[in-house]
């Protein structure tokens, strides 16, 4: 994986023998933190290019759909979010869509790695533009141990923006973890975390991501699809987990009524994303 000699970045998913090439220009940075090797490129059509370890992170031209999708359902569909946790999330794409919602009045964000922020101030400042709202804290450590020392109730969304189950973030994805989760998080409170491609990872990480937070003591689990062009196949997911009550029903007024700018985000792409395809119909039946 990586730069060729063709001008190409290259990810290859050797197992699913599947992969994604982006034509680049040259290398912008590059950098081993104590965590991982970041690397950004400046692209000839996807404008810039975030890569840690090897694995494409998100690009200038289609984060949006990424970053839209994994906050606003979960945000829409939580009654009143005022306390947000995001896990991960380094690059602030996220932060900036939580900041978004005026209801919100907190909101931690909990990157293991400094330099992948530091880094987004750099190469990707439109990402980083809510970093200085007064309501957002930027914290750097290890989000497994932030969230065990939660006060219990304490949070009313949590956003799992990590890498894939890999490194410092495989303890993101197992049953302990989700169960501090759904300690910290109050009576109506609710969770989300990247949980891969439906197509490619249906019979594996999908599902054990769902496993794991029904072991975690969620009673309610629902999984979102949604295109992202830059992660393998294009066809990605977000799983919400939640204590009771339907996580199928959203603000729906409030969606449509919002008072900010989406690129993908609108009450239809909400509702598409609940849709269950035949093909993950047996899986992914409880929603
Ligand atoms: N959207 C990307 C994806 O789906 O792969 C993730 C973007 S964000 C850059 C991923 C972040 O997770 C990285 O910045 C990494 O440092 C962070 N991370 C990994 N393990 C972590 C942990 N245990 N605690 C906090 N952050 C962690």
């Amino acid at each position: 994986m990586g730069q060729g000699e063709d001008g190409w970045f290259t990810e290859r998913d050797d197992d699913e023998g599947i992969g994604l090439t982006l034509r680049v220009r040259r290398k912008l940075h590059e950098e081993q933190t104590p965590y991982q090797r970041i690397e950004v490129y400046e692209t000839t059509s996807w404008g810039r290019l975030l890569v840690l370890d090897g694995y494409v992170m998100l690009t200038s031209r289609d984060n949006f759909t990424y970053h839209e999708m994994m906050a606003h359902p979960v945000l829409f569909t939580h009654p009143h979010p005022r306390r947000v946790v995001i896990i991960g999330g380094g690059d602030c794409g996220m932060l900036r869509e939580v900041m978004k919602h005026p209801g919100v009045e907190e909101c931690v964000q909990v990157d293991i790695d400094e330099g992948v922020t530091r880094a987004a101030e750099r190469w990707f400042p439109e990402l980083c533009s809510a970093n200085d709202d007064p309501r957002a804290h930027l914290l750097f450590e290890d989000g497994i141990e932030y969230v065990r020392r939660l006060e219990p109730g304490s949070v009313d969304v949590m956003i799992v923006d990590s890498t894939d189950p890999v490194g410092p973030a495989v303890g993101l994805f197992g049953k302990d973890f989700m169960a501090s989760v759904h300690r910290a998080l109050a009576g109506d409170g609710l969770m989300v975390q990247q949980s891969e491609s439906p197509i490619l990872h249906l019979d594996s990480l999908l599902r054990d991501v769902r496993t794991a937070m029904r072991d975690g003591g969620f009673a309610r689990v629902v999984t979102l699809q949604f295109p992202v062009v830059g992660y393998p196949s294009g066809w990605w997911s977000a799983t919400m987990a939640g204590k009771g009550g339907d996580l199928t029903r959203f603000r729906e007024s409030d969606a449509g009524a919002r008072a900010f700018t989406t690129r993908y985000y609108n009450c239809a792409t909400h509702r598409a994303a609940l849709a269950v395809p035949e093909f993950c119909r047996e899986l992914l039946t409880d929603q």
